[in-house]
């Protein structure tokens, strides 16, 4: 048995079909009174049906939400918060929308409500990111952690499978590298297990019947454990060159997280065995970087960098920046094992 240090903060979560509904009962369980809605501009009417149910809760909507949360828009919805008085904060949406509330929270301190609509898990952690002159700097402060999060399975049927896919294998990240993180813990690889296991069962029927509510409500469980587990561990070389992959060549996030997720499990795979088995036995499969690789396919995301946009010449670069700064990460991060692992995930080789 491993030593561990466990110390997490709950967050209330609510969850099933149908709990939207309860977003009124959320604020006023918070104390507060003038709710500011977040959400992107192609998810203004999700935020339209939060300040239906909110009544005269409702402060106002801020509906720019973008991706990688730039200083600009960080700014704007801060001002938006102040202009309206807001008490709190109800971000509905993805990532970039949640990221958005937390932005504003680390300044003011506002409370936020999730309500998540993809798989991203950010809604369980306390990291934000905020991009500045295009650099994205990230960190951890406890204020930007949700008071409380509403998954209802409902509002991600409008999710496409071109979304949905890569979104679920984000999340399936997240519990991979929980599994051999080097402050990871016993509770944590149970709930890391159990996500890997909700979402690779889900994700193909997803993907195959987008209407299919049960299998909606599984993928949604599946990145509630997996977002639990990205806020309580340090993360190792898969997020570390997904953010340098993503923040350099603008790559777009999720689907970078499912192109290099079997490559980094490849690369790690001798020097984390134990991890490797539980990851393979929830997969249901023999070899956990060839079962991420074939999930990949089944649900027909993409599995090539060079598909979503990475230059061939770029590869070097972000070898070199990838291994910069050192990090803590089960086999030694090397430039020469870092560009091998890059040029394979470039060309779409499935994992030996
Ligand atoms: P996203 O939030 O950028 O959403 C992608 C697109 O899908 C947006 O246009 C959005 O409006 C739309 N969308 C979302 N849900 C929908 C739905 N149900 N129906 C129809 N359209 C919908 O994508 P994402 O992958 O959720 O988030 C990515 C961002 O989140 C990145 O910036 C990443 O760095 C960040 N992130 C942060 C953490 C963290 O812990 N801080 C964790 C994971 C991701």
């Amino acid at each position: 048995m491993q030593s561990f240090t466990y110390d997490q903060p709950a967050t209330r979560v609510i969850f099933g079909v149908g709990t939207f509904d309860r977003l009124p009962d959320e604020v006023k369980r918070l104390g507060a009174k003038r709710a500011l809605v977040l959400s992107t501009s192609e998810q203004l009417k999700d935020a339209e049906e939060a300040v239906r149910r909110l009544g005269s809760l409702a402060a106002g909507i801020f509906s720019r939400a973008v991706m990688h949360v730039p200083i600009e828009t960080a700014r704007e919805a801060r001002a938006a918060a102040k202009q309206h008085d807001a008490d709190c904060c109800v971000a509905i949406g993805g990532g970039s929308t949640i990221g958005l509330g937390k932005a504003i929270a680390l300044e003011s301190g506002l409370a936020i409500i999730a309500i998540p609509t993809t798989y991203a898990g950010s809604e369980m952690t306390p990291i934000y990111g905020l991009t500045e002159d295009g650099v994205k700097k990230t960190g951890r402060d406890p204020k930007v952690l949700p008071k409380a999060v509403i998954y209802d399975p409902e509002l991600t049927l409008t999710l496409p499978p071109k979304i949905a896919g890569p979104s679920g294998m984000n999340a399936i990240a997240h519990c991979v590298e929980g599994l051999y993180a080097m402050d990871g813990n016993p509770l944590i690889s149970m709930l890391a297990a159990e996500g890997i296991r909700a979402l690779a069962r889900s994700l193909p029927r997803v993907v195959e019947a987008p209407a299919d509510i049960d299998a909606r409500a599984d993928a949604l469980y599946g990145a509630w454990l997996a977002g639990t587990v990205l806020g309580a561990v340090g993360i190792g070389i898969h997020h570390k060159l997904c953010h340098t992959l993503g923040g350099t060549f603008n790559l777009p996030h999720a689907e970078v997280h499912t192109v290099i997720l079997p490559h980094a499990v490849a690369f790690n795979s001798k020097a984390a065995p134990a991890a490797m088995r539980i990851t393979a036995e929830s997969l249901g499969v023999e070899s956990a970087a060839q079962g991420l690789f074939d999930l990949a396919v089944r649900i027909e995301a993409p599995v090539a960098l060079k598909d979503i946009g990475m230059p061939e010449d770029g590869l070097e670069r972000a070898a070199e920046l990838a291994t910069q700064n050192p990090y803590t990460n089960p086999r030694p991060v090397d430039y020469a094992g870092v560009l091998a692992l890059l040029r394979n995930a470039w060309s779409g080789k499935r994992p030996e």
